[in-house]
């Protein structure tokens, strides 16, 4: 079992007197500046210029300076600007600001374990990464509780680095919940391969290979829906709250043995072996260099299919559907 951290494992006291840069405040950013601050730390954002951003970190109270001068006066600077740009602001606008015994902090991995980021030997460097999106660290903080982290050391210089990344967790909340402690190559291909094949691609194809399937054998498109998409939600919810046990014990016996008897048809012994050579693309660099190189040339492909997907059968057909279900917010 995975050693588990908790509130009184850490000491919030080491990030005292200390001043901690968030760089940039969207998702994550805007949820560990403010815990940060209300937790009793100095905290400071880090923006360019122009960012839309800026307005919402003031109107919430919090310091906004440039990336540069937020690097220069802070001890903890914490990257939460998205992981395709990070090393491009890095170079320009941090490395040079680094002083010895700073700690640069990442929420995944992804930059420094593929060498995107190669930070002097003379700071620490961690990961505390939320395990939850950004507007829930916000809103669970400010309930009481908390979302779990995963916390890691890259690059031990002080030899607090691990301590002062489980304050740091303490901070916005994750100790409330439990941290466990991993590596920077964990987290970063735990976290690529879970939301390619299984969260994100995964299972948005399998409920598009379901509807679609549906359809063109002539059932009615909302069927489809309600079948393949909306259901999902009620059936991952029980999985959730008491794992497959409970959703099995909730649906029908007939629905159970359907599940035993064909599961194992759709994902095959060739999809599993599929799902390995997708963790080896991950775990070689391969998927990285993809992303990276898109990057570079302005997105063509991700524009291209972005934009194929909005328009998709599936997304008309829940876009009317869910516009008729005035409880889900609409934003
Ligand atoms: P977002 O896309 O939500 O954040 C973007 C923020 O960065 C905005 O405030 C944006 O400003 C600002 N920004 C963009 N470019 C620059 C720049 N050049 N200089 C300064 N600020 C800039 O990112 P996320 O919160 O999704 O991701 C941040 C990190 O957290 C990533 O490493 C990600 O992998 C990790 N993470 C994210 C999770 C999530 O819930 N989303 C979950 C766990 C980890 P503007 O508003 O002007 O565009
Ligand atoms: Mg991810
Ligand atoms: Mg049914």
């Amino acid at each position: 079992m995975a050693k588990m951290f908790y509130n009184e494992d850490a000491d919030l006291n080491l990030l005292k007197g200390k001043k901690i840069a968030i760089i940039g405040y969207g998702s994550q950013g805007h949820a560990h500046a403010l815990n940060l601050k209300d937790s009793g730390l100095d905290v400071v954002v880090g923006l360019y210029e122009k960012s839309k951003s800026r307005e919402r970190a003031e109107t919430a109270g919090l310091k906004v300076m440039s990336v540069e001068d937020a690097a220069e006066a802070a001890n903890v600077i914490m990257m939460l600007i998205p992981d395709e740009k990070q090393s491009k602001v890095y170079k320009e606008s941090i490395e040079k600001h680094l002083k010895e015994g700073d700690a640069l902090a990442f929420a995944h991995g992804f930059n420094i374990h593929f060498h995107q980021i190669v930070p002097p030997k003379y700071v620490d460097v961690f990961m505390v990464a939320p395990k939850g999106p950004g507007h829930l660290v916000r809103r669970v903080y400010e309930e009481g509780k908390g979302v779990p982290d995963l916390v890691a050391v890259y690059q031990n210089f002080t030899g607090k680095a691990f301590d002062t990344a489980l304050a740091y967790a303490k901070g916005i909340g994750g100790t409330r919940a439990g941290v466990i402690e991993t590596t920077f190559k964990e987290e970063t291909e735990t976290d690529l391969f879970g939301e390619q094949a299984v969260l994100c691609g995964g299972v948005t194809e399998l409920m598009k290979a379901g509807f679609e399937t549906l359809v063109e054998a002539g059932y009615q498109p909302e069927i489809a829906y309600f079948e393949c998409i909306n259901e999902m939600k009620l059936i991952i919810d029980l999985i959730y709250e008491g794992g497959f046990s409970k959703m099995r014990y909730s649906i029908s016996d007939t629905a159970e043995f359907g599940d035993y008897v064909t599961g194992k048809r759709i994902i095959t012994e060739e999809t599993r072996k599929e799902m390995k050579n997708v963790l080896s693309e991950i775990q070689n660099g391969e998927f990285a260099k993809k992303w990276l190189l898109e990057n570079q040339v302005g997105r063509p492909s991700f524009n291209a299919i972005r934009e194929r997907e909005a328009n998709s059968k599936v997304e008309q057909v829940g876009n009317h559907l869910r516009s008729m279900m005035a409880w889900l917010k609409k934003d």
